[in-house]
């Protein structure tokens, strides 16, 4: 029998736990996709994963996506979920498959120069900062629909749903609040049927709470530690994009 290796064994694991939840939500598996989140990862990590059909993983910093990008098989899809720093939208756009961290004009309208220079649409999500934490980037709930509608006139963006990053807490159960207030505010922006807009994604939910989310009704969850084990920090400055 060949050896599965822990990244193996812990995606499937995860798949599973992703499976269950779908059940106990009365949703279909086929509407979640999992990101394995391969960030400070090795390249080689991810390719374990290639045999279980894994193609989404996401990345925070865009030099390591761009590098990362060049290195797999084009048929993967990357997924920008970190903090984009107008400057380095030039590493992302026509890699990303979707930049998830949209949280200013200023930075779409740089996205929008350089998919227009390249002539392509660049799907994207409007970053909430759905608990209001003050270490967190992301819109406020407030201001998130007058964003997403100014967005919607850039025509080589298409805003495709929300994402965020919920607050780190022992229990994860408290999070469900923050999850349900997010998916409310999914709604409301739907409803507003804004042309060019489509709001079929909601990006939220990480190792600690992607079951909660799921349940809140996530389309897509992020999960790095659960699935490539514990970052190393001392590799990397921060969370932010500092490269
Ligand atoms: C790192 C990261 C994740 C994955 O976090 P884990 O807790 O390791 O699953 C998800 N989303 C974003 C935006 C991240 O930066």
């Amino acid at each position: 029998m060949p050896l599965e290796s822990t990244v193996t064994e812990n995606y499937r694991k995860v798949r599973e736990n992703v499976r269950r939840a779908c059940e106990r939500a009365g949703r279909d598996p086929a509407e979640v996709t999992l990101i394995a989140v391969s960030k400070t990862k090795p390249v080689s990590m991810m390719e374990e994963l290639l045999p279980e059909g894994v193609v989404d993983f996401g990345e925070n910093k865009p030099q390591e996506l761009k590098e990362k990008y060049e290195l797999l098989p084009k048929d993967l899809r990357f997924h920008m979920i970190g903090h984009l720093q107008r400057n380095k939208v030039k590493y992302v756009v026509g890699r990303a498959c979707m930049i998830h961290s949209v949280d200013s004009l200023r930075l779409a309208q740089a996205i929008q120069e350089e998919a227009q220079k390249r002539g392509i649409l660049v799907p994207v999500l409007a970053e909430v900062n759905i608990a209001g934490e003050e270490s967190k980037f992301g819109l406020s709930p407030e201001e998130t629909p007058d964003l997403v509608q100014e967005i919607s006139r850039f025509p080589n963006l298409r805003v495709q749903g929300l994402m965020t990053i919920a607050p780190f807490v022992e229990n994860p159960e408290e999070n469900r609040v923050h999850f349900r207030n997010l998916y409310k505010l999914f709604i409301d922006i739907k409803e507003r049927n804004i042309d060019n807009v489509s709001m079929c994604i909601l990006s939220m939910g990480m190792t600690n709470d992607y079951e909660i989310a799921i349940e809140e009704g996530a389309t897509m969850v992020r999960v790095g530690t659960g699935i490539f084990g514990e970052r190393d920090y001392n590799k990397e400055t921060s969370g932010e994009d500092v490269l």
